[in-house]
């Protein structure tokens, strides 16, 4: 079928190939000369500063510190601790030669920083006055990727890994669940996803944890992305290096420690959240711009548009709303309102000679739920700044409204194998399930549907697992998902 060259892959036709198409057609990234490596173009990476900026400010109000370690870790320090070796073996990047040597002992590139700074934190810890300690960086990180898709699975990415390590176990507990709150929180106000806190099944734990926590994202297709982790260690990493403390009474203590992490992944599932067949659409709180401004009108009364467009854009800026005006000459303003759609600006401002002298501008919306577009609306440019102010609040809940309402039409109660079956098809499945891996392993050869997590505020119930019959073992049910 033909298509206007400007658009996109229907999202029901194949919501990959949207996928794929709008990362670029938005600009977000471009594929970078090593396969699996990702450019992040500049409007991509505002994006990404805007989350982070929020994610920071949570971190530091609880009083976390940033710092920073070295991007090479010794190869020994990956070996120290059995089950995490084990799990990055697969993905982990090293080498073996600087300066035109051999190195003696292989450096690896950091998958994470567990190693590097559990050996950091046995230096710089002694007493129980010592802790807690709060640590946090912002990084790269890279794992080797078999199947590379932008934004989501990258061999390198950006992220904030927060590692911190306490006195017990309740009090590393507590921080694994307020690292959690502060992912939770993040996604659902800043990135406006419909996201599920839950602890993991062992088989989806992190290598070397003892609990892990994660917030799980209903993307538009059904299918769910881990969108943050938080891991309980318990005494696993400061047993491998000797992260010890001298108690009250005198004695050596070993320490518990946390780390948790959020990455660029994050932009791939504001994406998946909430774009649509136009392209993308951005939570005002991310959006790079969130009021583009097109100037209209043909040689003298261009200028006059363009020069009222500039002195709105200031004024809206004053306001704190971040605004763009788009007066390229060449372009015509059809394919630049497409230009912004397909970008997914929250609200585009036309401005004509005729609204000019009406002293309004037109404001469309780039999407509006639960009622459909009413059309374009003339705002006085005088009340602008307040107006749009208020409109932009009503954007940023309307699309966390409609993404938890999605989440929860596409979330189905599930009590027999075909009610399973039919619900990960298109979205969540809430289940009983035994907690065998040979279960689970049924399941996903014949759904590809693997447990996502089981959610915090789940009722405590029992029953036959949904697959094989045997007693339930988690005492609540498991969201099963289709997942990224
Ligand atoms: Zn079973």
């Amino acid at each position: 079928m033909a298509r206007d060259e400007r658009s996109v892959t229907p999202q029901s036709e194949d919501f990959s190939a949207w996928y794929n198409e709008v990362v670029f057609r938005a600009e977000l990234v471009d594929r970078g000369p090593v396969r699996g490596s990702m450019v992040i173009r500049p409007y991509g990476y505002r994006i990404w500063e805007l989350l982070q900026a929020h994610l920071d400010s949570r971190i530091k109000a609880t009083g976390h510190q940033n710092a920073y370690f070295p991007l090479l870790i010794p190869q020994s320090y990956m070996e120290r601790e059995a089950e995490h070796v084990e799990g990055f073996a697969p993905e982990l990047f090293t080498v073996t030669h600087a300066g035109g040597k051999e190195l003696e002992e292989p450096l690896v590139i950091r998958p994470t920083s567990e190693t590097i700074i559990g050996e950091m934190m046995a230096k710089w810890i002694s007493s129980h006055r010592d802790l807690p300690m709060l640590l946090n960086q912002w990084g790269n990180v890279l794992r080797w990727e078999m199947r590379p898709r932008m934004f989501l699975r990258t061999s390198e990415f950006l992220w904030q890994e927060g590692h911190t390590a306490h006195a017990t176990a309740a009090d590393a507990t507590a921080e694994t669940m307020l690292a959690l709150a502060f992912y939770q929180d993040v996604a659902t106000e800043i990135a406006a996803m419909a996201t599920v806190p839950g602890e993991k099944t062992p088989r989806e734990r992190f290598a070397g944890a003892e609990r892990t926590f994660t917030i799980e994202g209903m993307m538009r297709d059904g299918r769910a992305l881990q969108s943050g982790t938080s891991h309980f260690m318990g005494t696993n990493f400061a047993a491998a290096f000797g992260i010890t403390y001298t108690g009250e009474a005198g004695a050596a203590e070993l320490c518990h420690t946390t780390s948790w992490g959020m990455s660029t992944r994050m932009v791939g599932g504001v994406i998946m959240t909430h774009g649509d067949d136009k392209g993308l659409v951005l939570p005002p709180a991310l959006a790079p711009y969130q009021v583009v401004i097109v100037p209209i009108g043909r040689a003298e009364q261009a200028d006059t548009t363009s020069s009222a467009a500039t002195r709105l854009a200031a004024t809206l800026r004053g306001a704190g709303i971040r605004t763009h005006v788009d007066d390229r000459p060449q372009l015509s303003p059809g394919f630049k309102f497409n230009d912004w759609e397909m970008r997914g600006v929250p609200i585009r401002l036309e401005l004509g000679p005729r609204d000019l002298a009406a002293g309004t501008a037109l404001m469309s919306r780039r999407l509006s739920y639960p009622q459909p577009d009413s059309g374009k609306v003339a705002v006085p440019l005088d009340g602008a700044p307040d107006l749009l102010t208020a409109e932009l609040s009503a954007f940023q809940t309307m699309l966390a409204r409609r993404a938890a309402d999605f989440r929860d039409d596409h979330t189905a109660i599930v009590n027999s194998w075909p009610e399973f079956v039919a619900a990960v098809a298109v979205g969540w499945a809430l289940a009983l399930h035994c907690g065998d891996e040979a279960c689970e392993d049924e399941i996903k050869a014949e759904t590809t549907a693997t447990p996502r997590c089981i959610p915090l505020g789940g009722e405590p119930e029992h029953g036959p697992c949904v697959r094989c019959g045997k007693p339930s073992d988690y005492g609540k049910r498991v969201i099963f998902a289709r997942a990224y």
